[in-house]
């Protein structure tokens, strides 16, 4: 049952009081390689008014760097401490719990591989103490069993983040949550999913913004994700409809919805 819900439409989000944006980026900033219309126009002018933005990511694929690339090529100014990933926020959760050195199981791309290198830990294939889940499109039966041996041997099962589904150019593939799925099913046990909708990724892109949660805005075109993030670390969710079809049965509601930035 859905509670009857009204959220407000906004003609423009000059309409709303903020000192702040964090943003989502696939669906608002672009879709594939191409600027959302009206993107790159809002961002270039939040820069040129001093007002401080950060880009929020699940994706866990590409680097800060890579992002911020992909960014200033669409011409927004970016730096890549304006883009926080789930990868990043994975990698200081692991590494607030695990000593460098300690042996990882990896299911992701090269590009993450290396990260988890380079934050200390030594990639394994068995006797792993944490088997770690990111998007990786070769993912298959055997990385499937290694990665339940490990479980199973006692390795806590963490992804980068919970997407099952994602919009692809022509259609929808698996997100690195159905993968992590996949593995806790087997292993009979829950994945700790670190990404949005945990409120983790919010609190640290507004610490790196030095901003307080009533000040900013978080703009997204995912309910689930984007919007429940930003409503648990008490941040106005702002959904725009330039990215996914808004879910009519999502449990969670909008308090605004814009067209396009
Ligand atoms: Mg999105």
């Amino acid at each position: 049952m859905t509670q009857p819900h009204n959220p407000t439409r906004l003609q423009s989000l000059d309409e709303l009081k903020f000192s702040a944006v964090l943003s989502d980026l696939d669906g608002i900033v672009y879709r594939g390689d191409d600027a959302i219309a009206g993107a790159v126009a809002r961002f270039r002018s939040w820069h040129d008014q001093g007002l401080p933005y950060c880009f929020i990511t699940n994706n866990a694929e590409k680097s800060a760097d890579d992002f911020a690339s992909k960014i200033i090529g669409l011409g927004i100014p970016c730096t890549p401490y304006q883009v926080v990933s789930a990868a990043e926020v994975t990698l200081a959760y692991v590494s607030a719990r695990y000593a460098p050195g300690t042996p990882v199981y990896v299911v992701g791309t090269p590009s993450f591989k290396n990260r988890v290198e380079a934050a200390g830990f030594v990639l394994a294939s068995t006797a792993a103490q944490v088997v770690l889940v990111a998007l990786d499109r070769q993912f298959d039966y055997s990385m499937m069993k290694a990665a339940l041996r490990n479980v199973l041997g006692g390795a806590e099962l963490i992804g980068t983040n919970p997407d099952l589904i994602r919009p692809v150019d022509d259609g929808f593939e698996p997100g690195a949550g159905a993968i992590a799925h996949s593995i806790a099913t087997a292993a009979g046990v829950s994945p700790k999913f670190i990404g949005k909708p945990s409120p983790d990724i919010i609190h640290l892109a507004m610490e790196r913004l030095g901003v307080q949660a009533q000040s900013a805005i978080m703009l997204g075109d995912q309910l689930d994700t984007d919007i429940l993030a930003a409503q648990r670390a008490g941040v106005r969710g702002v959904f725009v409809e330039t990215g996914v079809p808004i879910n009519p049965r999502s449990a969670v509601k909008t308090e605004y919805l814009l067209q396009q930035l």
